[in-house]
C-alpha cells in the first residue's frame, strides 16, 4: 500500500526565500489527507501537479494563520469545481465557526456536505478510522491549543508460507482465519493449526507522526514511539534556543532529541523560521543528536517504509 507524504510548505509564520507556510499531503492507499493549510496551499498543489479532488480529510493543527489561511481558498476551489462529495475537517473549536461566517457573508451555499469534527487536547485520542488505516490526534505544547497528528496503518493480512500449506489441506476457513492472525482450533478447543507453524512473521504497521507547533516536550515521546518518520518542527537553530522556549517552538537539536529518545526512523525537520535563509546549520545541530535527520523541502515526496 501506497504510504508518503509530499511537503507543500516547510516554512513558519511568513512565505520567504521560496518557502511557504505549513502545509502536507499525506497519500495512504487510495485516500489523501492534506495536514495543515498555509496559505500557498492549493497554489503548490497545482505546482506539484497533486490530485486534490481526492482529498476527503483535512487535518488542522491549531488556529495561527500559517496553519489555516489556505483553507477557505481550498474549500472555494472545491465548490467552484462542483464537489459532490463528502469533506470532513477535523481542526480546534472555533475554525467551524470562522469558516461559518465567511460562508454567510459571501453567500455561498456549498455543492457538497462539509463535516467538522473537533479536536482537543485532552490525550492522544482516535479521531479517524478507515478501512487500512487510523489517524490519532496528539496534544502538543503551543501558545494556542494545538494537535499534532498520528496516522497509522493498520495490521495487515498474514502471508502463509506455501510449503507448509501444500503439505496440509487446510479447509479455506481455516487459511481465512490464518491470515487474520488467530489460530485453528478443534472441538475440543486444542491449537490444530498454529498461526505461528503456517505463517510468516508479521510486517510491523507503518506509522506517521505529524507535530507542529510545539515547545521542546518530552511528554510528546511515548506518543510517537518508533514511528517509521517523524515531522518536528524546528523552527530556530540552537543561536535562539531562549526565544524558542518564550514562543513555545522548538529547535532542530531539540527536534533530534525527541527523534532520538522516540526511536523513529527518520527524522524531517520543518516550520522553518524566516531569519534563516540557509538551512545547513540547522540541519547540522540535528545531526549531531539524531543523524537520520533531514531538511523537509517542498515538492519532495518522502516515503513511508
Ligand atoms: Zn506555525
Ligand atoms: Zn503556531
Amino acid at each position: 500500500m501506497e504510504f508518503q507524504v509530499t511537503v507543500l510548505g516547510a516554512n513558519s509564520a511568513i512565505p520567504a526565500h521560496g518557502r511557504n507556510q505549513t502545509s502536507q499531503l499525506v497519500n495512504i492507499g487510495n485516500t489523501a489527507l492534506l495536514i495543515d493549510c498555509g496559505e500557498g496551499a492549493q497554489i503548490q498543489l497545482r505546482k506539484f501537479k497533486l490530485k486534490f479532488s481526492k482529498i476527503d480529510f483535512i487535518f488542522i493543527s491549531h488556529l495561527h494563520g500559517d496553519h489555516y489561511f489556505g483553507l477557505m481558498g481550498l474549500i472555494s476551489s472545491f465548490h467552484l469545481n462542483k464537489r459532490k462529495t463528502l469533506l470532513t475537517i477535523f481542526g480546534p473549536n472555533g475554525l467551524d465557526e470562522i469558516i461559518t461566517v465567511q460562508l454567510k457573508h459571501s453567500n455561498t451555499r456549498l455543492n457538497f456536505p462539509l463535516r467538522f469534527v473537533a479536536t482537543d487536547t485532552a490525550g492522544k485520542q482516535l479521531i479517524l478510522e478507515e478501512k487500512n488505516f487510523r489517524v490519532f490526534s496528539i496534544p502538543l505544547k503551543h501558545r494556542l491549543p494545538c494537535t499534532g497528528f498520528l496516522v497509522q496503518e493498520k495490521p495487515r493480512l498474514l502471508n502463509l508460507i506455501k510449503e507448509k500449506l501444500q503439505q496440509n489441506k487446510l479447509p479455506i476457513e481455516a487459511i481465512n482465519s490464518l491470515r487474520r492472525g488467530k489460530d485453528v482450533l478443534d472441538e475440543e478447543g486444542a491449537v490444530r493449526f498454529a498461526v505461528k507453524d503456517f505463517t510468516h512473521p508479521p510486517k510491523v504497521p507503518r506509522a506517521y507522526a505529524y507535530c507542529s507547533d510545539t515547545a521542546f516536550d518530552l511528554e510528546l515521546i511515548p506518543h510517537i514511539q518508533g514511528v517509521n518518520l517523524l515531522y518536528h518542527e524546528a523552527t530556530f537553530g540552537t543561536d535562539e534556543e531562549e526565544r524558542a522556549a518564550e514562543t513555545l517552538h522548538s529547535t532542530a537539536a531539540q527536534a533530534a532529541i525527541i527523534a532520538k529518545m522516540a526511536n523513529v526512523g527518520k527524522l524531517l525537520l520543518g516550520h522553518f523560521s524566516s531569519r534563516y535563509i540557509d538551512l545547513a546549520p540547522l540541519l547540522e545541530e540535528a545531526r549531531a543528536e539524531f543523524q537520520a535527520s533531514y531538511l523537509s523541502e517542498e515538492g519532495i515526496t518522502y516515503k513511508i517504509e
